[in-house]
């Protein structure tokens, strides 16, 4: 069985959805490592001070942040797991990514979770800087339109007002961004398999990574 499982993709691809189940199913530890970039930028907003670099260097170089096993996410010893799902934090995310001093703080961080013992991470960088020598890596993707749809069917779940052409746009944006930045951009590492579930359920995705996990 394979011990480290990381999974990379582009916003909205599934990721931490299936990543979650996986995890359960093989009794492995979760870790989110989105979450812990919009704990970052949630503090940086939080703030209210104008930001730069500067700003986003001090607001990092003390943060704590912590991740339980029911996947809740801590920014100094505060629960911040619902207020770190907006789409002003999911920009915040995306700007704070860009800083050197903020990928080191947390690739360290995700480091020490994954010496814990069995881990599937997921992110943008897991395959190619964090955990390059992980057992299995998966590039999850789909199609800009389904992702926004999924998203767009998640939030009305939740009683959420949203409309899907502003959700596709966000999506496209933060997936550029993130895909052209300087220091470790999304990107699918050489040796990861590429799952595109645009016309995949979420059992199916599930299915296929636990077979890989298994070889
Ligand atoms: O995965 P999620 O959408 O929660 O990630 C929020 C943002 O955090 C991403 O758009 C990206 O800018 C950043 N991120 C990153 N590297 C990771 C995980 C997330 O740069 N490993």
């Amino acid at each position: 069985m394979k011990k480290i499982i990381a999974v990379d993709g582009p916003a909205g691809a599934g990721k931490s959805t299936v990543s979650k189940i996986c995890a359960t199913k093989l009794g492995y530890t979760y870790i989110d490592t989105g979450a812990m970039y919009r704990a970052v930028g949630l503090k940086v907003l939080s703030s209210g001070k104008s930001v730069d670099e500067d700003l986003i260097i001090e607001m990092t170089r003390d943060i704590k942040i912590e991740l339980d096993e029911a996947a809740r996410v801590f920014l100094d010893g505060r629960e911040v797991t619902k207020e770190i799902r907006t789409p002003e934090v999911s920009r915040a995310a995306s700007d704070v990514a860009k800083v050197g001093f903020v990928r080191q703080k947390l690739t360290e961080l995700q480091r020490q979770m994954a010496v814990r013992g069995s881990v599937i991470m997921d992110g943008r960088d897991i395959g190619t800087q964090v955990l390059p020598n992980a057992d299995l890596k998966i590039f999850l993707t789909a199609s800009v339109s389904e992702r926004a749809r999924r998203r767009f069917e998640e939030l009305k779940q939740k009683g959420v007002a949203a409309n899907l052409a502003t959700i596709e746009k966000e999506i496209t944006a933060r997936d550029k961004q993130d895909s052209e930045r300087e220091i470790a951009p999304l990107a699918q590492a050489e040796d990861a398999v590429l799952l595109d579930s645009t016309t995949m359920t979420i059992d199916e995705v599930v299915a296929e990574i636990l077979r890989l996990a298994k070889d």
